[in-house]
């Protein structure tokens, strides 16, 4: 009924004509989108140039700024009375980007959270209270139907108050919840100052914004679940464009409605398994709004091995935005790369500064690091050994060579929101 049964009697050789036949088909829908055509036309490409998958490399890239640019409905496929729904994703600046569905639309996003909840074992026995916004933020929505496909008894709790949250869990026997990884924290903190416990719950799946291991085990520990991460985005319909299967070492992506690359940001090029790069996604079966090769922005990179559950390709957590990456030395690093090798290491702190120089022609990195108090004897020059690590442990992960400047506990600066920790300087000279 769902994926799972469907899917797994699907050959990789039926799968990938479905997905060229789909690939055609979006190219084809595209047509009726001005700016498309332009774009086709600029590139010199029309729909019967797509012979094999290997062809979505001749389509043109789609950037977030051209889908602000189109606002509101430049990017409809379909005429506006086909459109059922609308959502919005928060624009920082200026206009926010408007995404359209059809009927058709919403059936293929609640079928691919209805997959995702099924592939972790949730069914119609389990209570789902659903902690996220419900406006036009498409967490809420989206969860709510697919969980409703599958017959969960669901709760549209939405944001906010959480002690009244917390009593909906115990008092309905909730075993899943779905909401940001920080507002699982502050769940769990909370209902430890009350002393609330949760005996029923099981599942926690936590999404819409990047989290690390360690809070993974701290969520766990605290909440008493078994947690998964939830990967998507507005563009692309919402949440459930990947998603943890119970192995939990990568994201699954549901291969008959995306197809995945993964590219190098600055030149385009497709990377191979185990490179890091630009997640690039071309929904197949979307109908007011398809889209060509997306640039998500989000890095991460497809894993080299096949999972153990028998589902094929996955890609790594997302590891940050790409608009972040330094090419140094003709090397991409990116700075959630540093602050993992700086993690792993229990002689330094968390706060970290990057400067990029050019000398003599040649781009430095220069990386101040905060020793940990628990190391700290009050000399810095004791440190040498600590120095010499970091340094190395840096030139494992990002095969380059750095400067590290050890500095004393609570010396660099503190950032509220997102943090500032990269100076590039190269242009300033
Ligand atoms: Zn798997």
């Amino acid at each position: 009924m769902f994926w799972n049964e469907k899917m797994e009697t699907l050959q990789p050789d039926a799968l990938a004509a479905l997905q060229l036949e789909r690939l055609k088909q979006t190219v084809h829908a595209v047509g009726s989108v001005d700016i498309y055509r332009n774009k086709m036309k600029e590139a010199g490409i029309t729909v019967s140039d797509i012979k094999s998958l290997d062809d979505l490399t001749k389509l043109p890239f789609t950037k977030k700024q051209e889908l602000r640019d189109g606002y509101p409905f430049g990017f409809f496929a379909v005429p506006r009375n086909k459109v059922v729904r609308i959502h919005t994703t928060s624009g920082t600046t200026g206009k926010p980007t408007v995404v359209g569905y059809t009927r058709g639309d919403l059936d293929h996003w609640s079928e691919l959270i209805a997959r995702n909840m099924t592939m972790i074992g949730l069914n119609a026995d389990d209570v789902f209270q659903n902690m996220v916004n419900y406006g036009m933020f498409t967490g809420g929505l989206g969860f709510h139907y697919g969980a409703e496909r599958i017959g969960m008894t669901v709760i549209p709790s939405a944001t906010g108050n959480t002690r009244r949250q917390i009593e909906m869990m115990q008092d309905f026997g909730v075993t899943a919840i779905h909401c940001t990884p920080s507002y699982a924290m502050h769940l769990a903190e909370a209902a430890e100052e009350l002393g609330a416990t949760f005996d029923a719950l099981k599942t926690g799946i936590f999404g819409a914004e990047p989290w690390s291991e360690t809070m993974r085990k701290e969520l766990e520990m605290k909440l008493q679940v078994t947690s998964y991460d939830s990967y998507g985005l507005s563009e692309l319909y919402g949440p459930g464009v990947a998603f943890e299967c119970p192995e939990r070492e990568g994201l699954h992506i549901w291969h008959d409605m995306y197809l995945t690359e993964i590219i190098d940001p600055k030149t385009g090029e497709q990377l191979g398994p185990g490179e890091r790069g630009e997640l690039v996604v071309t929904p197949l079966v979307k109908e007011a709004m398809p889209l060509l090769r997306y640039r998500t922005g989000d890095v991460t990179m497809l894993l080299e091995d096949e999972c153990a559950c028998g589902r094929g390709l996955k890609i790594a957590r997302i590891m940050g935005r790409s608009d972040d990456m330094l090419v140094i030395r003709g090397i991409n690093v990116f700075p959630s790369q540093i602050e993992h090798v700086l993690l792993s290491l229990p002689e330094v702190g968390n706060h970290f500064m990057v400067y990029v120089d050019r000398v003599n022609h040649l781009d430095e990195m220069t990386i101040d690091v905060e020793i940990n108090r628990n190391f700290f004897s009050g000399e810095l020059k004791d440190l040498a050994h600590i120095q010499k690590k970091v340094v190395k442990e840096l030139r494992n992960a990002l095969e380059l060579r750095t400067t590290v400047r050890l500095v004393e506990p609570g010396t660099l600066p503190r950032f509220e929101g997102k943090a500032k920790r990269v100076v590039d300087r190269r242009g300033l000279m």
